[in-house]
C-alpha cells in the first residue's frame, strides 16, 4: 500500500528523494545524482553533479566521459543532503558498487532508514568489495534472479570449470573464447582464475581498458594482453580470450577459427539460453544475488517493508506478502541484464517458451525467463 511522502519515490526520472534533494541512478536530467555503480542502466550522464563510491569514479569517468562532475565518497561516510543523511555501503556486485542508505533527519518520521541495493550479490568475489549488510526500515532491492531455479555455485567452483575447459582446448589446439560482460564479469573471471594459473589472457578491445582500471585499483588478476586484429603473427590456439557478448557471432570472431565458445552468466542456469545462442559451454556465474541470497538478505536487514526494482519481482513480492511482509514492486528503467548490447534477456523469454513447448520437464523454467521489457533502452555501449 502506498504511504504518503515516501522517503524515496520511483518517478519518471529515477528514484527521487525529495527530503534530500537528490535522485538515485537517474535516467533523465537532474541536478544531483547518487549513482550505485557504473553499469549503463544505472549510470547515465544526466546529472549536474554525481556522487559515487571512490572506487567507482574511474569506471564512471571511462564510461560517461571526462566532462562530468563526479564526487567520490568513502564507504560509510555520512553526507548531509537536505533533511537526510546519506551513506554508501559496498554491494558486492562490481568494483565500487554501492548500496545507498538514506536516513530522515527532520520531521515526525526522523530516524526512518531506507536502503537501495542497486545491484548486489552475497557470494565472495575477489574483484570487488564484499557486500555489507545494512539494517533498515524499508529495503529497496533488485530482483534480477528472484526465482527458486536461480542458485549459484561458489565462484571458485565455476572458475575451475572454466579453467578445465581452457585446458581441454589447449590440448586440442583450439582458441577458447569466453563471453562475459565487459565490466565486472570479465574481471571477476580473471581474478578467480589466478587460483589455477598465471598464464596471460587475451582481451577484446571493450574489455581491456576496464580491466586496466581494475588493475590500477589493486585487483589481482591474470596478466592480460589486448587483441590486435591487424597483427597476423599471434597464434591464438590454446589461448583463453575474453570478449563481451556482443562480439559473439560478429566478424571479430573470424580471427579465431575453430574456437570453442563459452558464456558466463546467471542466465546460463536456464538451458535454452545456451542452446539458442549457440555457445559450446555455459558457465553459471552471476554478479547478482541468487534466490536464497535475496531471501536471506531481506530477512537480515530487518526491514518491515520491501520494494523491488528490476527483475523477477512478482514472485518475490508474492512470497514476501505470504510471509506477512509489506512488499510492492516499483517501476524503474533498470535492466535485468548488465550487458549493454547483449539481447540475452529477450532471447531467454523466447527460449523458455520454446523449451516449455518442446519438453514438459522445463515448464518450470518458463517463468525463469527475464522480462523482455527493460532491456530495450540500454543498447548504448560497444
Ligand atoms: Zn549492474
Ligand atoms: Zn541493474
Amino acid at each position: 500500500m502506498a504511504r504518503p511522502d515516501p522517503l524515496i519515490d520511483a518517478t519518471d526520472r529515477g528514484l527521487v528523494c525529495r527530503a534530500g534533494g537528490f535522485t538515485i541512478d537517474p535516467w533523465k536530467p537532474v541536478d544531483v545524482s547518487l549513482v550505485t555503480h557504473a553499469h549503463a542502466d544505472h549510470a547515465r550522464p544526466v546529472a549536474k553533479v554525481t556522487y559515487a563510491a571512490h572506487s567507482s569514479i574511474p569506471l564512471l569517468r571511462k564510461r560517461l566521459g571526462e566532462h562530468l562532475e563526479l564526487r567520490g565518497v568513502d564507504w560509510g561516510e555520512p553526507l548531509a543532503f537536505g533533511d537526510t543523511t546519506v551513506s554508501f555501503h559496498p554491494a558486492g556486485h562490481v568494483l565500487g558498487s554501492a548500496q545507498i542508505r538514506v536516513e530522515r533527519t527532520a520531521g515526525e518520521r526522523a530516524g526512518e532508514v531506507w536502503v537501495f541495493t542497486g545491484d548486489f550479490k552475497r557470494d565472495p568475489d575477489p574483484s570487488c568489495e564484499a557486500f555489507e549488510l545494512v539494517t533498515c526500515d524499508t529495503f529497496i532491492t533488485e530482483a534480477t534472479f528472484a526465482l527458486p531455479v536461480y542458485r549459484w555455485q561458489p565462484g571458485e567452483v565455476v572458475a575451475r570449470e572454466i579453467f578445465d575447459w581452457w585446458q581441454l582446448m589447449k590440448a586440442s589446439e583450439r582458441p577458447a573464447v569466453l563471453f562475459g560482460y565487459s565490466l565486472g564479469k570479465a574481471q571477476r573471471v580473471l581474478a578467480e582464475l589466478t587460483r589455477f594459473t598465471d598464464e596471460p589472457v587475451y582481451l577484446h578491445g571493450a574489455v581491456y581498458p576496464l580491466t586496466e582500471l581494475y588493475r590500477q585499483a589493486g585487483i589481482h588478476m591474470l596478466p592480460t594482453l589486448p587483441i590486435d586484429l591487424a597483427d597476423r603473427k599471434v597464434d591464438y590456439r590454446g589461448r583463453l580470450i575474453v570478449a563481451p557478448p556482443g562480439a559473439s557471432g560478429s566478424s571479430w570472431m573470424r580471427r579465431f577459427p575453430h574456437a570453442s565458445t563459452g558464456f558466463c552468466s546467471g542466465w546460463m542456469r536456464v538451458r535454452g539460453n545456451r542452446r539458442r545462442r549457440g555457445y559450446d559451454r555455459g558457465f553459471v556465474l552471476s554478479d547478482h544475488a541468487d534466490w536464497p541470497g535475496l531471501l536471506r538478505t531481506i530477512e537480515q536487514t530487518g526491514a518491515t517493508r520491501v520494494l523491488t526494482t528490476h527483475g523477477q519481482a512478482s514472485s518475490l513480492v508474492r512470497l514476501l506478502r505470504e510471509r506477512g511482509v509489506d512488499a510492492a514492486e516499483l517501476s524503474t528503467r533498470y535492466s535485468a541484464d548488465d550487458s549493454e548490447t547483449d539481447d540475452t534477456a529477450q532471447d531467454a523469454a523466447q527460449d523458455a517458451a520454446q523449451d516449455a513447448a518442446a519438453d514438459p520437464e522445463t515448464v518450470a523454467d518458463t517463468a525463469a525467463a527475464p522480462p523482455p521489457a527493460g532491456t530495450s533502452d540500454h543498447a548504448t555501449q560497444p
